[in-house]
């Protein structure tokens, strides 16, 4: 992606409706993300677009608001939608749909998300009251269209997220005969973060001349790219800030800076950080001119330690002491990174940059190290016990240190005392337990849970797909390893007799757990059972979450496949 001159830079200059900018601002949005700068404009003009962009980079903004601001002033008179949006997994149906809702609320525009697990009726009668865009995982969509609750007849704009993840999912049917009813000069966008064969064929087959956007293939001069530590954490939202601060009390930094993404998370992360015993200033584009100065001064002087900014408020700063920058979102670009990280590392001196990234968000990762040609690599987020460590060890260095200065005199009559009484080793356990103690205690923390590790993408031979599962006896088969480590099989209670395709499984699974598709091993499908083949690791988890849903509307009996039953 290009960084021209020309290239708009404020969201004002993308000709967005003022409802549309009023949203933004009060989400905290500051400025356009690449992909946003290069697909907003064109996807209003009406265009076909296919985009390369993975999670994190901004795409959902990027297809949802040319869509809000082209459907959005018809709401409310027409009942049949206007535009369709077809996502892999139930959580990105919710995910994108409650994205359109917040950036759509001032036009009115009614979303609805439609997938499988939830009850058909509720989703009947949404639709019969009237919506504008429906965000949908195919196969329930394809149910809606069968029962004549959705209309394709009307529709206007089609947009196919994550197109390569749905392939791998075994939706390309549903997908094509979905596509095959759309009316002639719809607008069709697919945004797919791999652009293997298949995808491009899906592309020519379906979209008429469209914008093409790739990721930026340029590579960073070398040397750019300053030496610096680099680790990610994969955490999930709802840890980042016990995260955050775990990772504050290990690496202890000098100075750092936090970067979130939007205005209202750095608000939210000052608060937190505050609210913990932190003290923590916040840096970005809502704050006056003078305040921000004055943050910036007392972060040079040293009187601040910890800064909390967006991209846009931290250009330009300059800080020699700082320590660390924390990553709190990845950024939208791997361009971005380069410019925060940067910050750090000056003069020669070690610098440090952690990044937290979602489990889906693994991807942008890779490009950074494409970008940066540096490895970041994955670490294990800090266990209590390696947070009691650390604190022993601070201890053991505040008594060296103690010991040291050599004021100890008027605390002899105190250990002599004891010592007449209890042993010498037991006083000293005592009195470096009180001086730990003092310093704060991790009784109360938990550890936080991790999710399992991103793979890569690949292993998909041994993938069930429709018309592709294989025959299998249950029982039969031993535990395997797989392309990242040993798998096995779970026993699913429900087959062909009850309709179950192994898109259906791999729905639920994708849905209910974190296991991405790809992971997912070989889907046999059975008269009265399914087998599915997962990661050993994730095996208990996808157990509990599929107990909780509901497949082809029952709850059939799910267990390891040579569990009792
Ligand atoms: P996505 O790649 O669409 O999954 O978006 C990733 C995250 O970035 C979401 O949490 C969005 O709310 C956020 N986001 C999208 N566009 C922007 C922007 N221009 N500025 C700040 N945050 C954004």
């Amino acid at each position: 992606m290009s960084d021209s001159a020309e290239t708009p830079t404020t969201f004002a200059d993308l000709d967005l409706r003022p409802e549309l900018l009023r949203a933004l601002t009060s989400l905290g949005y500051e400025e356009p993300t690449p992909i946003q700068r290069e697909s907003i404009a064109p996807l209003i003009a009406g265009r076909d677009l296919l985009g390369q962009a993975a999670t994190g980079t901004g795409k959902t903004a990027a297809f949802a608001l040319p869509m809000l601001q082209r459907l959005g002033s018809e709401g409310g008179a027409q009942t049949a939608p206007r535009g369709l949006v077809l996502v892999p997994t139930r959580e990105l149906a919710m995910q994108v749909s409650e994205a359109m809702h917040k950036y759509g609320r001032e036009l009115g525009s009614r979303v609805l998300p439609v997938y499988g697990g939830q009850p058909i009726f509720r989703q009947l009668k949404a639709l019969q009251r009237g919506v504008d865009i429906v965000v949908a995982t195919p196969g329930r969509a394809l149910d809606h269209i069968a029962r004549g609750s959705l209309s394709l007849a009307s529709l206007d704009v089609v947009v196919l997220d994550e197109a390569d993840e749905m392939l791998d999912m075994g939706f390309a049917e549903d997908i094509e005969s979905i596509l095959g009813g759309v009316r002639e000069g719809h607008q069709t966008v697919l945004f797919s973060a791999t652009m293997p064969k298949r995808i491009v064929t899906l592309a020519k087959r379906h979209l008429t001349d469209p914008v093409r956007i790739e990721l930026a293939r340029e590579e960073a001069r070398a040397g750019e790219a300053p030496k610096v530590r680099q680790t990610a954490y994969i955490v999930n939202r709802s840890h980042k800030p016990a995260t955050l601060t775990r990772v504050l009390d290990i690496e202890e930094p000098t100075a750092a800076i936090v970067f979130c993404r939007t205005r209202a998370e750095v608000d939210e992360v000052t608060v937190t950080l505050n609210g913990r015993g932190y003290r923590a200033e916040s840096l970005h584009g809502g704050i006056d001119q003078a305040q921000r100065s004055k943050v910036v001064e007392r972060l040079k002087s040293g009187a601040t330690e910890l800064v909390v900014a967006t991209d846009v408020a931290a250009r330009g700063l300059d800080v020699d002491s700082l320590t660390h920058v924390v990553n709190y979102d990845v950024p939208a670009a791997a361009e971005a990174y380069v410019h925060r990280i940067g910050r750090v590392g000056r003069a020669g001196r070690e610098g440090v940059a952690i990044t937290f990234a979602q489990p889906r968000e693994h991807r942008m990762l890779k490009a950074i190290e494409r970008l940066t040609k540096q490895k970041i690599s994955l670490e294990q987020v800090p266990t209590v016990a390696d947070l009691r460590a650390r604190r022993l060890e601070l201890t053991r260095a505040a008594l060296h240190e103690s010991i040291l200065e050599d004021d100890l005199a008027p605390m002899r009559v105190v250990v002599e005392g004891l010592a007449e009484e209890f042993d010498l080793m037991d006083v000293a356990l005592a009195a470096v337990k009180l001086a730990h103690d003092a310093s704060g205690s991790t009784a109360d923390e938990e550890d936080i849970p991790q999710p399992p590790p991103p793979s890569p993408r690949g292993g998909k031979e041994g993938r069930g797909g429709p018309g592709r599962d294989r025959p299998g006896k249950p029982g039969g088969g031993k535990p395997r390893r797989g392309p990242d480590g040993p798998t096995t099989r779970l026993f699913v209670g429900a087959g062909r007799a009850a309709h179950v395709r192994p898109q259906d499984l791999v729905g639920a699974i994708t849905g209910e757990s974190p296991l991405r598709g790809h992971e997912i091993g070989t889907i046999q499908i059975h008269d009265r059972f399914s087998l599915v083949e997962v990661p050993e690791s994730s095996a208990d988890l996808v157990v509990t979450a599929l107990r909780r849903t509901t497949i082809k509307g029952k709850k059939p009996k799910i267990r390891r496949e040579n569990a009792p039953s």
